[in-house]
């Protein structure tokens, strides 16, 4: 069968049959270009067929391979070129040279890093042929890829822990997160940006153009006061400007989103969205306290200065700028007689009350205390000013009723009127006061535009201050004294003490120049001090039976000094207690009455008398005389003085007197000038006498040469009166 076989390729392709010389050349010659080095050997391990490649791979010689050669000598060789084995050379060349030849297969690694697939299979004449394949390039290109791939896959992985991290960091925001592309679409959002804006959370995912999320947003009403239009425009455009931008935007539902706009190299951009309206609230609620008066929640003074600076800038030409500052009057009364919360009540009702007058252009501002300011801007002519004026004095002077009770207070208002009285705020501030301070003066109740002589007043007034300050330690006071005359036994019981000041310019100033002013900034307080003092000791001097009369200001029960000043006093010069007299008028009693009261009743418990000045003048409230057990009533000089044509005024002197001794109480007539005066009030009962009549006020020296020099006997006829 085989033989037939072979006969018939012979004879289906006779010329392909090559001749056995030449094709044993032709064989020879394609073992040699092969790609493969080849050895072949016999079984005594010796070379028959060497090929070129091998002869390369190797860097042989042909005599090296040359037929017969031991295949040891080019195992050795290969182990001269680096060929690594693992164990030593000559044991591995004996292990291959010395074992049948079976077939095999083998990596083989050269310190070179080349890398050689070696076969070997056995032929069947015992010998064998070897191929070495250099597949140094293929091994490293499979390496490669094989790092590339494992690459790969860590990058993989790590995209994927990452995309976990982010998805898991997104959703955990407290802020809305969204990611845009350059098309302006949604490439991914978070969920706190969906519930922020009250968004479907199905309705937007990747791809959802930003025109349908603005839509889903004004729908939800989570939109800023602005069309949809507008709104849009406004946001493709910080979208296009391709520049990082940070915006707060109010919501028409009342939240406050701070928007965090930041591009990105492709040209979308992220955006945070973060919910600041708590912080937001907080801020307006600093900012608010910043500029309002907590109790009335009325601007205040910071407040009122920016609005007066801003009417200011605004209003001009034909429109004027009015600031009222009013002061309330009696409102320490309701804080002493109804307590503090109440007066914190009245003031609230004050603040709405101002409010229902203001218009929206105007600004109120509570300056502290009983102190409002309003800011009447614009005004065309002052009598709109007058208006507001009118109105408010009247609408103050309503009755409160707090807690059940009732109370009132008045007010007084002083108006600056720009551009006239100023053109700055602090200008007409101060002008507004200075003509507060004379509507006060004149009266209270009432209003007073600024005039520029209120301004040359205050300079005046506060000269006087600087003057008065310095003539205490300078020595220029001193007291006058004026007999105050028994009209039953006739004879003088004791002296009033009147202070006058010896300016050493004005020359002599009179108690009612500078008696306010020193009450006014509480200078009333050492200068009374010393008035105590120097009266205790001029009567220290007088015979026994003579008093001294000091008057006191409400001013100085204020504190706690008056007490120990007047018992000091009185010990430093040994007078008896009952020889001093000290007369308050109703003004006293106005104030912080619990205190006062306790202050009298304790220095007529050391046997010093009290005297209610000026009676008829103030309230004439007869509780105060109940209130207080007075030993002396002193009818004011303007009863006595037309006592003799009015007979209203002797009506009330009568009356006054008849109180006073159905009370236990003397009844002093000042200001006596005439006989027909003395007579009149003699008549209707009246039992001391003081005034012109019998003498003026003198200087002590005056007084002791005029009326005590006769001493024991000092009492002075009423003929020899000084006139
Ligand atoms: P006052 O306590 O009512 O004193 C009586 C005033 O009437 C005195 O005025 C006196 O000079 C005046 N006067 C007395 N008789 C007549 C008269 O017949 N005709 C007229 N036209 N006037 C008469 P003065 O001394 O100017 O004192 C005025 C007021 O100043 C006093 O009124 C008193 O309230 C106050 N004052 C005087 N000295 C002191 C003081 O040392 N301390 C305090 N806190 N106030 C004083
Ligand atoms: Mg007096
Ligand atoms: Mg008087």
């Amino acid at each position: 069968m085989a033989t037939g076989k072979r006969h018939m390729t012979d004879r289906d392709q006779p010329a392909m049959v090559p001749e056995p010389g030449n094709l044993q050349m032709r064989l020879e010659e394609a073992l040699h270009n092969l790609s493969l080095g080849i050895v072949i050997f016999d079984r005594d391990r010796r070379v028959i067929f060497c090929n070129r490649r091998y002869v390369e791979m190797y860097g042989l010689t042909p005599e090296q391979v040359k037929p017969g050669t031991p295949t040891s000598a080019l195992i050795q060789h290969r182990l001269n070129l680096g060929l690594k084995v693992r164990m030593a050379p000559e044991q591995y060349i004996r292990e291959r040279v010395g074992r049948d030849i079976a077939l095999d297969t083998t990596v083989q690694e050269f310190t070179d890093g080349r890398i050689i697939a070696y076969a070997v299979r056995p032929l069947p004449d015992g010998g064998g042929i070897a191929t070495h394949e250099d597949i140094t390039e293929r091994e490293e290109l499979h390496a490669r890829l094989k790092r590339q791939y494992e690459l790969g896959r860590e990058q993989e992985e790590a995209l994927r822990i990452r995309n976990v991290q982010f998805d898991t960091a997104i959703n955990n925001m407290s802020q809305g997160l969204c990611f845009f592309d350059s098309d302006h679409r949604l490439i991914v959002c978070n969920d706190r940006f969906t519930e922020m804006y009250d968004i479907p959370p199905d309705k937007v995912g990747p791809g959802t153009p930003l025109t349908d999320i603005v839509d889903l947003r004004y729908e939800a009403g989570s939109f800023p006061a602005m069309s949809r239009d507008e709104y849009l425009l406004w946001r493709t455009n910080v979208a296009v400007s391709n520049e990082a931008k940070d915006s707060i935007v109010d919501l028409k539902n009342g939240k406050t989103f701070k928007i965090r706009h930041r591009p990105m190299p492709d040209l979308g951009w992220v955006a945070t969205h973060e919910d600041i309206t708590e912080q937001r609230q907080a801020e307006v609620k600093i900012e608010h306290m910043a500029h309002h008066d907590a109790l009335t929640d009325l601007a205040n003074r910071a407040l009122l200065n920016e609005r007066l600076e801003q009417a200011l800038a605004r209003f001009h030409g034909g429109q004027m700028v009015a600031v009222h500052h009013l002061d309330l009057d009696q409102f320490k009364a309701v804080n002493d007689t109804f307590g503090h919360p109440a007066g914190d009540k009245l003031l609230r009702i004050v603040a709405d009350r101002l409010r229902a007058l203001a218009r929206e252009t105007d600004t109120i501002a509570r300056m502290g205390g009983d102190e409002f300011v309003i800011v009447q801007a614009p005004v065309s002519d002052p009598a709109e000013a007058t208006m507001l004026a009118q109105q408010i004095i009247a609408w103050i002077s309503e009755p409160y009723e707090i807690d059940g009770q009732q109370a009132s207070v008045g007010t007084s208002i002083g108006i600056a009127v720009s551009p006239g009285d100023g053109d700055a705020p602090d200008k007409l501030l101060r002008n507004a006061d200075l003509a507060l301070y004379r509507a006060k003066g004149d009266g209270r109740g009432t209003f007073r535009f600024f005039e520029p002589a209120m301004d040359e007043q205050m300079q005046a007034r506060r000269i006087m201050e600087q003057d008065l300050r310095k003539a205490l330690p300078a020595g220029e006071f001193e007291l006058y004294y004026q007999p105050v005359v028994n009209l039953e036994s006739n004879e003088i019981s004791g002296f009033e003490a009147l202070i006058r000041w010896n300016h050493p310019e004005a020359g002599q100033i009179p108690p009612s120049t500078f008696i306010p002013l020193a009450e006014e900034i509480g200078f009333i307080v050492p200068l009374g001090e010393w008035v105590i003092r120097e009266a205790c000791f001029a009567a220290s001097r007088w015979p026994e039976h003579l008093n001294v009369a000091v008057n006191i200001s409400a001013a100085q029960f204020r504190g706690s000094s008056l007490l120990p000043v007047i018992v000091n006093a009185l010990a430093a010069c040994g007078l008896h207690p009952t020889r001093l007299e000290i007369e308050i008028t109703e003004t006293v009693l106005l104030q912080d009455r619990e205190a006062t009261l306790a202050v009298l009743h304790q220095l007529r418990a050391l046997g010093i008398r009290i005297a209610m000045d000026d009676f008829g003048t103030g309230y004439s409230s007869l509780t105060y005389l109940q209130s207080f057990p007075f030993d002396k009533i002193k009818i004011d000089r303007s009863f006595v003085k037309d006592i003799t044509e009015n007979a209203g005024s002797l009506y009330i002197v009568r009356a006054v007197a008849a109180l006073a001794n159905g009370m236990g109480m003397a009844a002093t007539a000042e200001g006596v000038e005439t006989a027909e005066q003395l007579d009149k009030i003699a008549a209707v009962g009246c039992t001391e006498m003081q005034g012109f009549l019998f003498s003026k006020p003198l200087p002590v020296a005056e007084i002791e040469r005029l009326f005590l020099s006769r001493f024991p006997k000092p009492v002075a006829a009423k003929n020899s009166a000084v006139a």
